[in-house]
């Protein structure tokens, strides 16, 4: 039975929400909950998909909890259930079947350009790229139900096409019936300027609008092309009204696209989802994946020195694999660290740095020491000094490779090269062991780095 009180309570959760989270995250997850009567007089919410449940739970449990009934151990004295689809969905397939003027320009399934590892299984995850992932995985699953359209946008290289394809062939396997279409922006332009030139405007949007599931790859396209814009707004509010799933990917959000208001209005109808960098040990994970798809070994250790060193976007890391594993290939070597230097050093990103100089480590250490620059260059050896001179020797050597060490060296009031390696040895193993010298260090290097 539902009572007033479970209505009440799940409203008041929802006015509480509302104020705290962003629209979209609002309309997306919260708004298509729905509370259900329950013959037990139990709580029941019922749910669009399982990811709306799992939304939830992960992010909200406190939330609920101050609003709906909950067990002692914390777990929810409340129950889910999954929404049934409203309506049997009427497959735009069997509809061609019964109307044979659209059966004769579209036979069967339309023909679908999928690569073939763009696939969710072959998709490593990691907290950039999660949220994005979850919300493609359950377009894919119940396609039309639950947020539509799916705008996917984030940089170049960061995944957005892989996500498109993997929502393709996950359709493709397990919801055999359904007419799928995956296209780029510009492949649709061209084909609507051939269908022009030869006046066959509307056998294309037939065959458009008879879609179930429309992939768009890279909106921004369109930009340049603002006089398609208005058919791309038709076909999207003609197959969103039918709860046909749409989903885009783009560079950048809808609001920073320059395209009409009412363009970036239907693309914001839905859920917007961001794919950012991954982090170190998502790259390493990519790698060590790709690598295995190619039968290449790559040792851990190599998978982290290259992901440390390329962390823009995957593609340039799937491109740093590829030629490291044609050279090992034809050198006949196993992947080590001379091959990954002598292959991608070029390709290795540095952040830009500024020229570190003697004279800068000198008073970055003398600041975090407080002792004077002129007692660092002195010859003082007394504790207090001498230590942070040998932390000031040891940055030198780490930060400025352009000199050689007996350069370096006599930058510090004339000291021998082994006096100095020596300094820079001792401080490298301390720093080791000791993590207030560590942070000393970190710091002075921030100061000098940025
Ligand atoms: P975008 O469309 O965003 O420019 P792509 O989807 O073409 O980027 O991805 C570039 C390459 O990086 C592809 O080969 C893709 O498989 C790979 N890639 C990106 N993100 C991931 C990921 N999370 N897991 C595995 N491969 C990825
Ligand atoms: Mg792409």
């Amino acid at each position: 039975m539902l009572t007033h009180d479970h209505e009440t309570a799940w409203q008041q959760f929802l006015e509480f929400m509302e104020e705290r989270c962003s629209s979209t995250e609002f309309q997306n997850w919260l708004a298509p909950i729905r509370v259900t009567p329950d013959e037990g007089g139990l709580l029941t919410l019922e749910v669009p998909n399982i990811f709306v449940r799992e939304y939830l739970l992960d992010n909200y449990k406190k939330e609920l909890a101050s609003f709906l009934p909950m067990k002692p151990s914390g777990e929810p004295a409340f129950q889910f259930v999954i929404a049934e689809p409203k309506k049997p969905s009427a497959p735009a397939a069997a509809a061609t079947a019964e109307n044979p003027a659209d059966a004769a320009e579209a036979p069967g399934q339309p023909e679908l350009k999928l690569n073939a590892f763009y696939t969710f299984s072959g998709f490593i995850e990691g907290p950039a790229n999660q949220f994005v992932r979850s919300a493609a995985l359950g377009v894919a699953t119940r396609p039309g139900k639950s947020y539509n359209p799916l705008f996917i946008h984030g940089g170049v290289g960061l995944g957005k096409t892989h996500l498109l394809h993997a929502i393709g062939h996950h359709v493709r396997q397990h919801h055999k019936r359904l007419r799928i279409q995956c296209i780029t922006t510009e492949a649709f332009i061209n084909e609507l300027v051939d269908s022009l030139k030869n006046k066959s405007v509307d056998k294309m949007k037939r065959f458009y609008r008879s879609l179930d599931v429309l992939l768009v790859d890279d909106i921004q396209f369109l930009q340049s092309r603002l006089n398609f814009e208005e058919e791309f707004c038709h076909m999207f509010e003609t197959l969103i009204h039918q709860n046909k799933q749409i989903v885009v990917t783009s560079d950048k959000p809808p609001g920073a696209l320059k395209l009409s208001e009412r363009m970036v209005a239907r693309m914001e109808w839905g859920l917007v989802a961001h794919v950012g960098i991954p982090d170190l040990e998502t790259r390493v994970a990519i790698l060590q994946h790709k690598a295995e798809q190619k039968g290449l070994r790559l040792p851990s250790q190599m998978a982290f020195f290259i992901a440390e060193h390329i962390f823009h976007n995957v593609r340039q890391l799937e491109g740093a694999l590829n030629r490291l594993s044609a050279y090992c290939r034809l050198m006949g070597m196993e992947v080590t660290e001379e091959a990954v230097e002598k292959t991608l050093s070029e390709l290795f990103q540095r952040t830009p740095q500024k020229r570190v100089s003697v004279d800068s480590i000198l008073s970055s250490v003398a600041t975090i020491f407080g002792v004077r620059v002129s007692d660092l260059r002195g010859n003082s050896r007394t504790k207090g000094v001498a230590f942070p001179r040998q932390v000031a020797m040891y940055l030198a050597k780490e930060l400025i490779s352009s000199d050689s060490v007996v350069k370096l060296a006599s930058s510090f009031g004339g000291k021998t090269h082994s006096t100095f390696l020596h300094a820079w040895n001792k401080v490298r193993k301390q720093a080791e062991v000791d993590e207030t010298l560590r942070r000393q260090i970190q710091m002075a290097r921030r100061n000098l780095e940025e």
